[in-house]
Formats: C-alpha cells, structure tokens, sequence
C-alpha cells in the first residue's frame, strides 16, 4: 500500500527526483515587480508594491483594510494586541496548531487554554468551547471570567488547519455571547470560505502568512485583515515603531514594533497574489486525484468539510494508528517522498504543559493519525 502510494505522487508530480511538501511557485510577475523594486530604491517598509499588495488582498478575502506584516506570527501577535490581549489574560485555542499560535499568545504575557478540535474541521470544535465556558466561567461586567483561575478570557484564536475552514460561525456566535474577541488564525487558509465567506473575515481580525511553505509565498510574510477603521489604523501605527506622522520630528507615542513588511517582499507577493486563483484551482484537482486514489487503497483522505471550501493547501490523510502512520512516514521519507505527522499538541510542550486544557480526545486521535503528503501546485 504505501509502495503503491510512492509510485502514484512520483506519478502526480511526474518525477522520481526527491518530492518536497509544499514549495513555492515563481512563475509570473515576480522578477519583472522584484527588478522594478530594486531599480525604485524603494526597498524598505515604505513603497508601492506594499500599498498595492494590501488594497489588492484587502479586496480579494473581503475585507475593508489589511496591513501587512514581516512574517504571520508578527501579524498573530499585533491580532491580539488590538483584540484587548493584556499580559495575565487567557486566551483559548486549540492544541492542534502550529506553534506560532502560542508563541504570539505568550509574548503578550497572556496564556492559552487548549479545548479540543472537531474531528472533521481539525479546527477548533463550538461545543468543546460552549461546554467549556458553561462548565468553567461565568459573565461579569462584560467580561468572562475563568472560575478555575480567576482571570479573563479575552480572546478566542481559532486555527483553519491545513486550510480546511472550522466552523467559525458557530464560534463567532459563542464568542458574541461570552464578550470574547474572535482573533482568526488564517495563517493556513488563503483561498478558503466558509458559507461563502473568505476565512479570516469572521473576526474582529484576522491573520495570515506567507512564509515559504504557504500557498503563496514572500519568502516572510504576513498580514493582518479586519474590517474597523480604528483597528487598522492602530495595527499599522504599532507596527511601524509607532511613530506620531511628521514631516521632520521622530516622536514615539507608545512602544510599538518593526513588524512592516518591505517593500521587496511585497513586490514577490504582488506577482504571487495574480497567480492564487490558478494555484488554487491546481491543488483542487491535486486534492481530487489524491481522494480517488487514497479510496481505492482504503486509506482515509480528508476532504472539505461541510458548508466550506477549502484551498487543499496541505493535503492530509488519516492511518489507522500510530505504528502504521510511523512505518508510512518512514518508508515515505526514505523513498524521495517528504511526509510528515501533524505537530506534537501545544499542552505537551514544556513551555505550556501548565496550561488548562479540557478534554482532548479528538486532538490526541488526530495527532496520532494525522500525516501531511506532498501538496505543491504541479506545474
Ligand atoms: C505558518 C503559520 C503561522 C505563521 O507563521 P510565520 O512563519 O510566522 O509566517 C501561524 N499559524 C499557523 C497555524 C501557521 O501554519
């Protein structure tokens, strides 16, 4: 069987040379906008290849503003910053996530609580959260509280794993009642809907990353969406040191940060960002090839989840247990075939082993099972 499953991506990808995860594609605009930058001088955090980028992905997820970031997790952390993350706070999320998550969550000073994944969705389920929040916090003045250790729950970080869209609107829903802000980690799903609308829009913020790996790349990259005036405003002030606009004077109203994107990784996007509808299109069909042969050797591929569309950035597949996923993985990766498991879950890492988590069934099921194959748009 995964004999078998060597031959057919060699197949996919029409090579037997080694076969990576998920590389970039460079094969539009991206030299003639880079020389363009260069010959401009204009390389820095400020130019136009910056200005077009964010009005360009502003307008293709449906947002009203979007600010561009050096990388996601910069953007993940100015996310929660305007979202009301104070140091001491809480902030839900699922275990089941690449680290950057936590990390921004911890530079802040606040602390995740990790509640359980839906099987389907691989995001964060509504129900681990409402029966969570029933179970543990009570609303007062506006403000959730967490009875088990007395702080707040200001925010809410669900993750669209692997680009399949969890189900934000329940989430959103639950969010609203409790006076909880929902920060959408959409690092993963550029290209993804659910119910029609672009994943990352949802929340009061959204972020995204266009690290090397991601379905269209800058090299490092990040952005930030959201639809308030004030909050765009604050996100591209702190994230430019926060310096008061001066024609002369470098006036510093609050501690702010060096998280702009240059203008040389947004002229790499520009040309990106022209090509998202022709790659998405090609992982879809790379997606459908994957299900029709994973069906025919019984081996459980993960599909779209209900109401949603996905971008297929990363496709997933599902062994039977965890001796059968490490003997999958090895024989993969010594083949010329990268794989990989799912990340190890965020509550067993030393830094955030203290952290209250509920239960996690469905976490530790996929964590066992879960394997990435390789996803890249075929040329
Ligand atoms: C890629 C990614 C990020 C952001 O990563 P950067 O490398 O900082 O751009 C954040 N969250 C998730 C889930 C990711 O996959």
């Amino acid at each position: 069987m995964v004999t078998e499953t060597v031959k057919f991506i060699q197949n996919l990808y029409q090579t037997e040379a080694f076969i990576p995860l998920h590389e970039p594609r460079f094969v539009g605009n991206e030299k003639k906008y880079l020389n363009e930058c260069i010959d401009s001088t204009f390389v820095s955090s400020v130019g136009k290849f910056v200005d077009q980028f964010e009005t360009e992905f502003a307008r293709t997820v449906g947002a009203k503003y979007a600010i561009a970031t050096v990388n996601g997790t910069a953007a993940l952390h100015i996310s929660l910053i305007l979202a009301g993350v104070e140091r001491d706070d809480e902030v839900i999320t699922q275990p089941l996530t690449f680290i950057a998550t936590c990390n921004a969550i911890s530079y802040i000073g606040a602390k995740p609580i990790f509640l359980d994944v839906d099987l389907d969705t691989m995001g964060l389920s509504p129900k681990a959260v409402r029966d969570f929040l029933e179970k543990h916090c009570v609303l007062t003045d506006e403000k959730c509280l967490n009875g088990t250790t007395g702080k707040t729950i200001k925010a809410c970080v669900p993750m669209h794993t692997f680009g399949h869209p969890c189900r934000i609107d329940e989430l959103k829903k639950i969010c609203d009642e409790w006076h909880i802000a929902l920060v959408e980690d959409a690092a993963e799903s550029l290209g993804s809907y659910y119910k029609g609308k672009h994943t990352g829009t949802f929340g009061c913020v959204g972020a995204f990353s266009f690290n090397g790996n991601k379905i269209i790349t800058s090299g490092g990259g990040g952005i930030i969406v959201t639809d308030d005036e004030l909050l765009a405003k604050r996100a591209k002030h702190i994230t430019t040191t926060a310096k008061v606009p001066h024609k002369w004077e470098y006036v510093h109203d609050e501690i702010g940060y060096n998280y702009r994107l240059p203008n040389l990784n947004a002229a790499l996007l520009c040309a990106q960002l022209e090509q998202l509808e022709r790659f998405l299109e090609n992982k879809r069909i790379v997606a459908a090839e994957y299900k029709e042969f994973f069906m025919s050797q019984n081996i459980r591929f993960v599909e779209e989840p209900l109401n949603a569309k996905s971008n297929y950035w990363l496709n997933t597949i599902l062994l039977d247990n965890m001796q059968a996923r490490d003997e999958f993985l090895d024989y993969t990766n010594t083949n010329g075939v990268m794989t990989r498991p799912i990340w190890a879950l965020m509550n067993k890492l030393e830094m955030f082993k203290a952290c209250q988590c509920d239960n996690l069934e469905n976490s530790l099921f996929l964590e066992e099972r879960v394997v990435n194959i390789p996803s890249s748009v075929r040329l």
